[in-house]
């Protein structure tokens, strides 16, 4: 069934969205994927060699450094490995890959009226994709736990992380729609806003802990505090003279 009674048809507008704390609360996933493979490792000779604060702090190193681009999942999980005094880290990086990606469904949960509103946008007829600083088929996983069966861009597999132009430049590519007829929603002023204004989209702020915008960075043309808010708030988008 395509429309929904009362709301202005999408048609023609693409909508980006930013997964994590945006769409879905993963629950520090990673970390605990990094925990469980310390226990394989230990339990097939590997040597912990340090306490469990030390050893979160280690891996809360890691994923910064993967997160800011610095390195993939698989040289993160690799250098994880090696320290563990284990010769070969391959097996263990698949290893990791599918303990997190087993983890989804255990630890990831949708934030208030994601599932509902990726739903009502796609009935309203909008073209919708989601583009995330990640990894697939982690990202993607999450997105089907959100029940969207869409297309996942991750940043791991275009080889730019947001806020750089080369991923918007995917996102519009995929949607196949001018820039200024898409909207991206995203929680992270300097990532998810900043990136998508300088691609010439639309930017909504998904500002749900009450967070203050930074100074200096360019503005989002909404914010909202709820995905509630979403629908209505992309309704003005709609209008053929924008
Ligand atoms: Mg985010």
């Amino acid at each position: 069934m395509f429309g929904v009674p009362g709301k202005p048809s999408l048609a023609g507008l693409g909508i980006g969205f930013d997964l994590d704390h945006t769409l879905i609360i993963d629950n520090k996933l990673e970390r605990v994927a990094f925990l469980r493979l310390l226990e394989h490792i230990v339990d097939h000779g590997g040597e912990q060699k340090s306490g469990f604060e030390a050893q979160g702090k280690q891996i809360d190193e890691l994923l910064v450094a993967q997160r800011a681009g610095r390195m993939t999942i698989e040289d993160a999980v690799r250098l994880f490995v090696r320290d563990h005094a284990v010769s070969d880290p391959e097996p263990y990086v698949k290893q990791f890959l599918d303990i997190a990606v087993s983890l989804v469904d255990p630890l990831c949960v949708p934030q208030p009226h994601a599932k509902q509103v990726l739903r009502e946008l796609a009935r309203r007829g909008a073209t919708i994709a989601i583009l995330s600083n990640g990894w697939n088929p982690l990202q993607e996983k999450k997105a089907r736990r959100l029940g969207f069966g869409g297309s996942v861009l991750a940043s791991a597999q275009i080889g730019a992380q947001k806020p750089e132009p080369q991923a918007f430049a995917a996102l519009v590519k995929l949607l196949a729609l001018p820039q200024h007829k898409i909207v991206y929603v995203g929680d992270d002023p300097r990532v998810d806003i900043v990136g998508a204004v300088a691609a010439g989209m639309r930017a909504i702020w998904m500002n749900g802990d009450g967070m203050s915008y930074p100074t200096g960075a360019p503005k989002p043309h909404a914010t909202i505090t709820s995905l509630d808010e979403l629908s209505d708030a992309l309704t003005v988008f709609a209008q053929p003279t924008l």
